[in-house]
């Protein structure tokens, strides 16, 4: 399987479907990861609070596969924002994933309360110039927090890294990045199984049109959307099947019909309120 790969306005590519790691108990994720690896996944989406990177970095040393096949991204914990506090905690990362350097680093959410996220963009800067973040980006950056970062810094973000599915799309942050040339990234894609998406008619309709699953299904509507996508499973047949959707596409009617499912049902945490 041949993953479309998405360019971004740094010019780097990633690949448009990946895997997340998100709650992969740490005891648990070079098995995981490994088995990712082995399905075919090549990107890799991570972060410090999780506290798995050791375990993709095992995962990664021990596949074999080449370091410019992988893509793997982590993130910058909110009490790391700052200056010598980013860099350190990007060392830490690298450390505890073995890597030389890291395909995408993000800030993982604005974090309001502390109000240090600029200061530590501009450390991302100084971090992409020396080359270990080849790419880097934000998460969970509503309009406000983009705006601000836009005004008052140099590079625009590579992406943002955000909570989408069927019923949070989040059109005004999808189009302020859009307009600046910022990829989006979906997390919680399947909506983190937290409501009734693969009940949804709209859903099961396709399903049953093209011999997908309803998974299949939402994972085709974003990569159609143009959203980058890392589904999470711990189940190997599952990451199987999450990767197998390369051979049907929706019809402009389906995915519009997914798109009007879109009723600002966000399923975790207000970036507002994440400090
Ligand atoms: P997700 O939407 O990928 O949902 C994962 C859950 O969906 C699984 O635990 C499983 O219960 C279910 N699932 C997966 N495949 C399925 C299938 N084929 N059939 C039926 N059920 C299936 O949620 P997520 O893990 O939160 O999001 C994906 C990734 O996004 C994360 O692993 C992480 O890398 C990233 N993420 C980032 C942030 C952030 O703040 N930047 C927050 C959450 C997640």
């Amino acid at each position: 399987t041949t993953v479309p790969t998405v360019t971004l306005n740094d010019g780097r590519t990633i690949p448009q479907l990946g895997f997340g790691v998100f709650k992969v108990d740490p005891v648990e994720t070079e098995r995981i990861v490994t088995d990712a690896l082995e399905v075919g996944y090549r990107h890799i989406d991570t972060a410090r609070i999780y506290g798995n990177e050791a375990g993709v970095g095992r995962a990664i040393a021990d596949s074999g596969i080449a370091r410019d096949e992988l893509f793997i991204t982590t993130k910058l914990w909110n009490d790391d924002q700052g200056t010598q506090s980013a860099f350190d905690a990007f060392d830490r990362s690298l450390e505890q994933l073995g890597l030389d350097e890291v395909d995408l680093y993000l800030i993982h959410w604005p974090a309001p309360a502390n109000d240090r996220f600029v200061e530590a963009w501009k450390a991302l800067e100084k971090i992409r110039e020396s080359g270990r973040a080849r790419s880097i980006g934000v998460s969970n950056f509503t309009v406000p927090y983009l705006r601000r970062l836009l005004a008052e810094t140099d590079v625009v973000p590579a992406v943002n890294q955000i909570e989408l599915h069927p019923a949070h799309q989040q059109p005004a942050t999808t189009a302020l990045s859009a307009q600046h040339g910022i990829k989006i990234e979906a997390w919680g894609p399947l909506g983190q199984g937290k409501y009734n998406l693969f009940e949804l008619p709209e859903v099961t309709a396709s399903a049953e049109a093209h011999g997908k699953t309803p998974a299949q299904v939402v994972i085709r509507w974003h990569l159609q959307q143009g959203n980058i996508v890392f589904p999470k499973s711990n189940r190997r047949e599952r990451m199987a099947e999450n990767f197998d959707v390369f051979d049907f596409e929706l019809t402009d009617a389906e995915q519009t019909a997914i798109t009007a499912l879109e009723r600002e049902g966000r399923v975790a945490s207000h970036p507002d309120d994440v400090n």
